[in-house]
């Protein structure tokens, strides 16, 4: 991985504000990441580094919806979905998420109304039967599964 320097402090600080400043809510993230920013920011370095399909599926299947009955004002009920964001198995809110993930707001909520719609399956993107521009050579590809492969070792991914 070949980061700037100052890319890789700009990282440093944007974390350790967001440790020291908290993420607002009531459980408390940011205090789980305390301690664990070398890990993030690798975790971050990774994301970037993943295939965008990767990037979506590992995000995806750090997601889960849940829907549990609630009762209305008028006393019916009604089934109500509830999201719940991930890290190494711990929940956390959706602002530490996006932090550790490297997402931003809108690409998060396109993935969620993705996952929501269709279920955890890959998203299509745009250039769907087209050859992109960057066709992927077989030693890339292997490139690629090595680095997914390392990363589900690394954080134990099934
Ligand atoms: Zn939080």
């Amino acid at each position: 991985m070949l980061y700037e320097a100052s890319q890789e402090d700009e990282d440093r600080v944007r974390i350790r504000l967001f440790i020291v400043q908290g993420c607002g809510c009531q459980q408390n993230c940011s205090k789980k990441i305390e301690g664990k920013e070398e890990r993030v920011l690798i975790h971050i370095f990774n994301m970037r580094e993943m295939d965008k399909t990767d990037k979506d599926m590992y995000i995806m299947g750090s997601l889960f919806e849940s829907s549990e009955k609630e009762n209305t004002k008028r006393g019916k009920k009604r089934l109500k979905s509830t999201l719940t964001y991930t890290y190494l198995d711990t929940k956390i809110c959706k602002k530490t998420f996006m932090l550790i993930y490297d997402i931003g707001k809108h690409s998060l909520r396109n993935i969620v109304s993705h996952l929501k719609t269709h279920g955890k399956i890959p998203r299509i993107h745009g250039n769907l039967g087209r050859r992109p521009k960057h066709s992927l050579k077989f030693e890339d590809i292997k490139d690629v599964i090595q680095i997914v492969v390392n990363f589900s070792e690394q954080y134990g991914i099934p």
